[in-house]
C-alpha cells in the first residue's frame, strides 16, 4: 500500500454498487492511506454501500439526498463534529429522468430540465460551500463530467446540458476557492457501465463506438479512472484547478470516424 493520502480525510458521494465511479476512485484513495466517509441516497443503496466503506476501514456512512439542502446540512455538521476538518470532495451524482435520454433534446419540459441541472449541476455547489468551511489547510474538490457537455452525443440531452453547466461552476468554484488553496476540478470520463449509464439510450453502441475510434483503441477501466481521481485529490496535482480532465481513452481529441474501424 502506498502512502500518498495519508492523514487526508474525504468524503465520497456518489456510490451506488461496486460498479459506480465513486467506488473506484475511494478504492485508489484509500489503498494510499486516506480515509474516507460516504454518502448514499435512500436506504435501498445504503444496504450496498454499508458492506462496501466496511470492506475498506471507514466508519462513516451517512444517507444524504442532494436535492435537500437540510440532508447536505446534516452530512457537514456531522463530518465537522467527527472529523473537524477536511480534506477531499468526490461528487460523483447525476440524474436526469430517463424518459428525457432520448428523442430530441428540444422537447425536455421544464420540471425535466430543473430536476437534471438540480441534482447533476447544482449538488456539486451546495456541497462545495460546506465543504471549502470545513477546509482549513486548502483541499480538493472533484466532480466527474462528460463530452457531452463540449458537444451533441446522440441521446445525452439534458444531462449535455448540465455537465456544461457542471463544467462551467468547476472554473467559477475554482476561482472562488482558489485564494483558500482549494482546487476544483471535473473528470470527464469515458463511458463505462454503470447504473447511471443504464439510463442512456443505446449506450452499448456508444461504447462500441468509443472502442473503435478512441485513440487507445479500447475503452476506459472504473481503474482508469480511479487513478486519475487520486491524482486529483492528492497533491501530484497541487497546481491543478478549474481543469476538465479526460480519461476517455483520448476520444475527445478525433475528428472523424477512424477509417480502420469495423462496421457497428
Ligand atoms: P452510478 O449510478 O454508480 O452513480 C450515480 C450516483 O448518483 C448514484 O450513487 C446515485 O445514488 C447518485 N444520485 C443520483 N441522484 C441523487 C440524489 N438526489 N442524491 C444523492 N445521490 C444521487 O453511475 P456512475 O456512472 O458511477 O456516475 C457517477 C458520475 O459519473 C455521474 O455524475 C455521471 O454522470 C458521471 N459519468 C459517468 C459516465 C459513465 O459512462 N458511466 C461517464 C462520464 C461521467
Amino acid at each position: 500500500a502506498g502512502t500518498l493520502m495519508r492523514g487526508k480525510k474525504g468524503l465520497v458521494m456518489g456510490v451506488a454498487n461496486d460498479r459506480s465511479i465513486a467506488w473506484a476512485i475511494a478504492q485508489a484513495v484509500a489503498a494510499q492511506g486516506g480515509e474516507l466517509a460516504f454518502t448514499y441516497q435512500g436506504e435501498a443503496l445504503g444496504k450496498r454501500v454499508r458492506p462496501l466503506a466496511d470492506s475498506i476501514g471507514s466508519k462513516l456512512v451517512l444517507p444524504c439526498d442532494v436535492s435537500d439542502d437540510a440532508a447536505i446540512d446534516e452530512t457537514f455538521s456531522i463530518l465537522e463534529k467527527e472529523w473537524g476538518g477536511l480534506d477531499f470532495v468526490v461528487h460523483a451524482i447525476g440524474w436526469a429522468d430517463k424518459q428525457y435520454l432520448r428523442g430530441r433534446y428540444v422537447d425536455t419540459p421544464r420540471e425535466a430540465f430543473l430536476t437534471a441541472l438540480d441534482i447533476s449541476c447544482y449538488s456539486f455547489t451546495a456541497v462545495a460551500r460546506r465543504a471549502a468551511a470545513m477546509m482549513k489547510s486548502g483541499g480538493s474538490l472533484l466532480t466527474l463530467s462528460y463530452l457531452g457537455a463540449e458537444r451533441v452525443m446522440p441521446h445525452y440531452n439534458v444531462m449535455g446540458v448540465a455537465k456544461a453547466a457542471l463544467e462551467a461552476s468547476v472554473r467559477y468554484m475554482a476561482a472562488d476557492l482558489g485564494q483558500d488553496g482549494i482546487r476544483v476540478n471535473a473528470i470527464s470520463a469515458g463511458p463505462i457501465k454503470t447504473l447511471a449509464a443504464s439510463g442512456i439510450g443505446d449506450f452499448r453502441y456508444i461504447l462500441k463506438w468509443n472502442e473503435y475510434n478512441a485513440p487507445l483503441e479500447r475503452n476506459v477501466s472504473l481503474s482508469d479512472v480511479g487513478g486519475a481521481g487520486l491524482y486529483m485529490l492528492s497533491d501530484l496535482s497541487r497546481g491543478v484547478t478549474g481543469e476538465v480532465h479526460h480519461v476517455d481513452s483520448g476520444y475527445h481529441i478525433v475528428g472523424m470516424k477512424n477509417p480502420k474501424a469495423p462496421d457497428i
